[in-house]
């Protein structure tokens, strides 16, 4: 796993160097990373503004359409599913994502060398896969590190980049509920709303709404709940997506429905896909980490919420999944 020792020197010279690639960009690409977040949505969004405010032709691209939830967001309607042509672009800027598989395809190799590759996150996993890499794995958000090099770009927060930057950070916290949500967290969001972000507004839409077809699908995942000692899963089955037309991608975000389960330390959830691989999302209550599992398995994330994707069915990929998880709860309770 990356760890690298930040000290406030560094992360000034990297805020420094990514204000000087952005500045001497025209037409950034900004990418954000597939099934996307608020987080990935709002700071690139944020950024996105930003940039336009400083007379510059910022593109966004994401794999995924966006869900309802953040298709209203400012700029929301700017997002591609492509990548621009080579002719259009002088700068790729990858936002939230851990590492470059997360571009879900958008991004190109032959790029390599050819544009700088500016990456904005805050993953513990994160590969530092950029030539210049902002990456705070204490940010509760990839919206704090983006705040950061908004200011040292200059550009005063407004409204609309307030209400993108609350979309991130209130939804990558649930609401500000996470074990890391600190008094900086707070006073950041304070920053936001004072700005003139539409907290209520980003809350109602984002964490207290449900479409009404992945509330039916959570009933399918509650019926396929189970619990073993501290460690709680359940299963999505293709079928069942198909049948209730439920998107391929779409998640369910069955993975925080399912960290609430009380008994539980440790909790997953298998998600059948279309193309033969099953999307393992895993999350922990504080004390156990699940993102050196993710990582060992492929994915990624932080230590209370992490992801991979396994090829094989829904019973391959408990078999692989589950017992790493009872060996990490039992390394932890031991
Ligand atoms: P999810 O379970 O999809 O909600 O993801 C939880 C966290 O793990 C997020 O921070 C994701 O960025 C990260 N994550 C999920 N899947 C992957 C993956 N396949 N590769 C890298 N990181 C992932
Ligand atoms: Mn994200
Ligand atoms: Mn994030």
């Amino acid at each position: 796993m990356m760890t690298t020792v930040q000290t406030p020197e560094l992360w000034a010279a990297a805020l420094h160097q990514a204000a000087t690639l952005l500045q001497h960009s025209r037409c950034p690409l900004l990418i954000s990373h597939p099934r996307p977040d608020g987080d990935t949505v709002g700071s690139a969004l944020a950024l996105r503004l930003a940039l336009i405010r400083l007379g510059k032709a910022p593109q966004l691209a994401c794999a995924h359409p966006l869900p309802e939830a953040l298709a209203c967001l400012p700029g929301a309607a700017a997002y591609q599913n492509v990548a621009p042509a080579d002719e259009d672009l002088d700068l790729v800027v990858a936002v939230d994502l851990s590492d470059l598989n997360r571009s879900g395809g958008i991004y190109r190799e032959t790029w390599r060398g050819k544009f700088p590759l500016l990456v904005i996150d805050h993953h513990e996993t994160n590969e530092h896969f950029g030539d210049v890499n902002l990456v705070d794995p204490a940010a509760v958000a990839t919206a704090l590190p983006m705040t950061a090099l908004i200011d040292v770009l200059g550009v005063p927060l407004d409204d609309a980049m307030a209400t993108c930057l609350l979309a991130a950070v209130l939804t990558d916290t649930r609401g500000l509920r996470t074990a890391n949500t600190s008094p900086e967290v707070l006073h950041f969001v304070g920053r936001l709303i004072e700005a003139g972000g539409d907290y209520a507004g980003v809350m109602e839409k984002t964490l207290d709404s449900v479409p009404y077809q992945q509330m039916r699908a959570w009933g399918v995942a509650l019926g396929n709940l189970r619990l073993d000692g501290a460690l709680a899963w359940t299963t999505f089955p293709l079928a069942e997506k198909l049948s209730l037309g439920i998107a391929d991608h779409d998640d369910l975000d069955l993975g925080n429905l399912i960290s609430r389960v009380a008994e539980a330390q440790v909790m997953a959830t298998f998600l059948e896909m279309r193309d033969g691989t099953v999307k393992v999302s895993l999350r922990s209550r504080p004390g156990y980490n699940v993102a050196p599992i993710a990582k060992a398995l492929g994915g990624g994330g932080h230590q209370q919420a992490a992801g991979c994707s396994i090829p094989g069915t829904l019973d391959d990929a408990q078999a692989r999944v589950l017992p790493l998880l009872r060996t990490a709860l039992l390394k932890a309770a031991g």
